[in-house]
């Protein structure tokens, strides 16, 4: 049996983050990852979404805002297939980069499925190792709709295999990956339903991004369905037929399943341990990601606390330094973490929603909302609105919550989250002096 200082099991942005801190503080390190190296964010997950919600933008400007600005364009065509190679290529290469990354901070890589035989001991393709610091970073699965003909229909996973852009398609679910999908195929040319079983999409963010998003949905022609809980599919000559509880049914070309994720253990033999699991089936970590077993830990989309690739790197880099170079003390807060869905247009948001406020701070809380048009769409024909809020507490008026939906505003929202962070008040926001022509000094000039 081969030692280790620091295994890691699983080799996504979780895991990779904190097998390479380890490495670079001089420990022995065993990565196990038993697919492509970089996990769901590289393979299946934000980075080929980034580029599928780029091409979607790019088409939008091609077709809806060249002719405005002088270019007589003409598209011959969308050759889809050409776009997935040349993103999966980008990929192969980060594939690449991961693995050379590995080698130059002396982390130990080996391609398999890693099971625990004992409390401290991993087996791989039938050899056994052993650390005194195991990490379990095994991220995410996907789950599927228990009724009849969910089989017909593909999820987020499936959704990255498509090489042709299907004329009709349905996407049921109403987190990130629904309306970011949904977005995408739309903003491609797709005839696109989205079904949510309730009144409305993203129902944890604050009600002026969910505002935004629907009536931009809408006024692109998107097919929205409400309070319409998915009963069956069947497949007929032409299509499929979603249908619905409430009586409705749809026919399309594709249904996209994405009604959410669940912590990935499969395989893991966690009996062994003594590992336990919260009331929601997500590995149960303390502060300092310790598991309820000596020695063993958990980041990332397995603990379920917020399922965000950044969020994993720092929670395995932390795990790392306090391991391996004597921060005893260090460990990642998950409060005011920025995140944006890279809808059409995309959503930016850090803090509490004004809901969230509310009940927590009563009559304390006091709002500031902007609603103005991009001047990007000041000469065309689309005018897509941003709408942006600042949710403030107390006499200062502290910043507690930022939300905005609209252009740019993906890229707008890292810097404003340091300030939220670090405990801005509305007058610094007002004193500091605004960038013009900007949207992002909307946020600065609000009255
Ligand atoms: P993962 O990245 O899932 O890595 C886990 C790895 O463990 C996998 O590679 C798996 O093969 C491996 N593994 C599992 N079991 C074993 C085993 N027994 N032995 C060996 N290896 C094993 N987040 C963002 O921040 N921004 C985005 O834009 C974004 N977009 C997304 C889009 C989609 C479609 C999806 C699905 C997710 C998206 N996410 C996004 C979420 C992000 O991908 C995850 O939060 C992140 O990948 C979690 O990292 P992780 O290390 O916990 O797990
Ligand atoms: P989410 O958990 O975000 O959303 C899934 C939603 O689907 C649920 O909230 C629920 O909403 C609805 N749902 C659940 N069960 C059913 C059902 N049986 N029928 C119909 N609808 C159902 O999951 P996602 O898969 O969208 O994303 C997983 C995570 O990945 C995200 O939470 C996020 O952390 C991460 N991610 C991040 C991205 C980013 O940073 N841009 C992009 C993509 C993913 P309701 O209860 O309202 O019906």
């Amino acid at each position: 049996m081969k030692t280790f200082d620091y295994i890691v099991i699983g080799g996504g942005s979780g895991g990779i983050a904190s097998a390479n801190r380890a490495g670079m503080h001089g420990a022995k390190v065993l990565l196990i990852e038993g697919n492509e190296l970089g996990g769901t964010c590289v393979n299946v997950g934000c980075v080929p979404k980034k580029v599928m919600w780029s091409a979607s933008q790019m088409n939008d400007m091609l077709h809806h805002q060249a002719y405005e600005y002088g270019f007589d364009v003409t598209v011959d065509g969308f050759d889809m297939a050409r776009l997935v190679e040349n993103r999966q290529t980008y990929i192969k290469r980060l594939n690449g980069l991961y693995l050379k990354g590995l080698e130059s901070n002396g982390v130990t890589h080996i391609k398999g499925y890693a099971k625990f035989k004992e409390k401290n001991v991993v087996e791989v393709n039938g050899e056994t190792f052993t650390a005194p610091h195991i990490l379990i970073a095994t991220g995410g699965k996907i789950i599927r709709p228990n009724i009849p003909g969910a089989e017909y229909g593909i999820d987020s996973n499936g959704f990255f295999e498509l090489t042709e852009l299907p004329k009709r398609v349905a996407v049921v679910g109403a987190g990130y990956i629904a309306v970011e999908i949904a977005g995408v195929l739309h903003g491609l040319g797709a005839t696109t339903h989205l079904a949510f079983r309730r009144d409305t999409f993203l129902r944890e963010f604050d009600d002026l991004l969910i505002q935004g998003l629907t009536e931009s949905y809408e006024k692109s022609g998107m097919n929205l369905h409400a309070n319409s809980v998915p009963k069956s599919v069947e497949k007929t000559a032409s299509g499929y037929v979603l249908s619905f509880e409430n009586g409705k049914s749809i026919e399309v070309d594709e249904i996209v399943w994405a009604i959410g994720r669940v912590p990935n253990m499969d395989g893991l033999n966690l009996d062994v341990t003594d590992v336990e699991l919260t009331d929601k089936g997500a590995i149960k970590v303390d502060q300092y990601q310790n598991t309820t077993q000596e020695g063993i830990y958990a980041v990332g989309d397995v603990i379920d606390k917020i399922n965000l690739t950044p969020v994993a790197i720092a929670a395995g880099r932390r795990l790392s330094e306090r391991l391996f170079n004597n921060q005893d003390n260090l460990y990642l807060e998950y409060h005011t973490v920025p995140t944006v869905v890279f809808s059409h247009p995309a959503i930016g948001t850090v803090g509490l929603t004004e809901k969230e406020a509310r009940e927590q701070y009563g009559e304390d809380v006091k709002i500031y909302t902007s609603r103005f048009t991009p001047m990007q769409f000041a000469i065309t024909e689309v005018r897509e609105k941003c709408w942006m809020k600042l949710v403030c507490v107390g006499k200062e008026e502290r910043i507690v919550g930022l939300h905005g939906i609209g252009l740019g505003v993906d890229e707008m929202l890292q810097g404003f989250a340091v300030a939220v962070r670090m405990g801005a008040t509305k007058a610094d926001f007002d004193q500091t002096v605004a960038i013009h022509p900007t949207g992002a000094e909307e946020f600065v000039t609000m009255r």
